[in-house]
C-alpha cells in the first residue's frame, strides 16, 4: 500500500469524482438518446483511458505491483496537487450541473437536446474536458509513481484529440449556426483574451 498525505488526498478526491460521475448517470440514464456516435475508435479511446485514470491509480494505492516504478517528488509539487485537486472537482462538478440532462458520457444527443451556452460554458466549450486535464495534472503531482502518476494525463491526450473535433462536428449537425456562432465568441478549454470581433457572414451575391 501506498498511501501518504498526498495519496490520501488523491484518494479522497477520487471518490467525490466518481460520485459526481454516478449521480449525473442516474439524473441522465431515463433522458432519450436519439444521436449515438459510439463506435470503434471511441471505444478504443476510452478504453485506454480507464487504466490511465481508475486502474493503475488503485494498483498503485492499494498493491505493491507498481512499486517498480516509485518516486519521489518535491514538496511543493504535493502542494500544487492539493490546489489543483480541489479546482478541477469542482470544474468538473459545474459542468455537469450546467450541462445538467444533456450531458453523455460519450458522444450522444438527447431528445430535445438543448445547446448549452450558460456558466462555466460561457466562455468555454470544454470544461469538462479542461477538469479532467486539471485532475489528471493533480493526478501526476499527488501519485509518487512515475506510472499511475502520469497515466490520465498520457491517456487522456489522445481522446481529446480525437474528439473534440468529432464532438463538435456532431454540435454543428445539430444546432447549425448557432453552435458556429458559439465556437466564434468561444474558447475550447481556456478563454479568448480578447474579445473575437464577429467574422463577416458571405452573402450569395459577393
Ligand atoms: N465537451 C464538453 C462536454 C463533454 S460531455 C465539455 O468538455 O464540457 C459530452 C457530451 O456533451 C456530448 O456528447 C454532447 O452531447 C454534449 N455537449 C457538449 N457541449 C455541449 C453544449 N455546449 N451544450 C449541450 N450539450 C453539449
Amino acid at each position: 500500500m501506498n498511501l501518504g498525505a498526498p495519496e490520501l488526498v488523491f484518494l479522497v478526491g477520487f471518490v467525490v469524482y466518481v460520485a459526481i460521475r454516478g449521480v449525473y448517470k442516474e439524473r441522465t440514464k431515463r433522458n432519450a438518446i436519439i444521436v449515438r456516435r459510439f463506435d470503434g475508435l471511441e471505444i478504443a479511446l476510452l478504453a485506454l483511458v480507464l487504466p490511465g485514470s481508475l486502474i493503475l491509480p488503485l494498483l498503485y494505492l492499494f498493491t505493491p505491483w507498481l512499486n517498480f516504478a516509485n518516486y519521489s517528488l518535491p514538496t511543493a509539487a504535493a502542494w500544487c496537487g492539493y490546489l489543483l485537486m480541489p479546482a478541477a472537482l469542482w470544474l468538473f462538478w459545474r459542468s455537469h450541473h450546467d450541462l445538467d440532462r444533456n450531458w453523455s458520457q460519450t458522444l450522444e444527443l438527447r431528445e430535445d437536446h438543448q445547446l448549452i451556452t450558460r456558466g462555466v460554458y460561457r466562455t468555454i466549450r470544454h470544461p469538462m474536458y479542461a477538469s479532467i486535464f486539471l485532475w489528471s495534472l493533480a493526478q501526476g503531482l499527488l501519485l509518487r509513481n512515475c506510472v499511475a502518476g502520469w497515466s490520465a494525463l498520457i491517456t487522456f491526450i489522445p481522446l481529446y484529440l480525437v474528439r473534440t473535433p468529432r464532438e463538435e462536428r456532431m454540435m454543428i449537425e445539430a444546432f447549425g449556426d448557432d453552435y458556429r456562432a458559439y465556437v466564434q465568441r468561444t474558447g475550447r478549454l481556456l478563454p479568448h483574451l480578447v474579445n473575437q470581433p464577429p467574422k463577416p457572414t458571405r452573402r450569395k451575391n459577393d
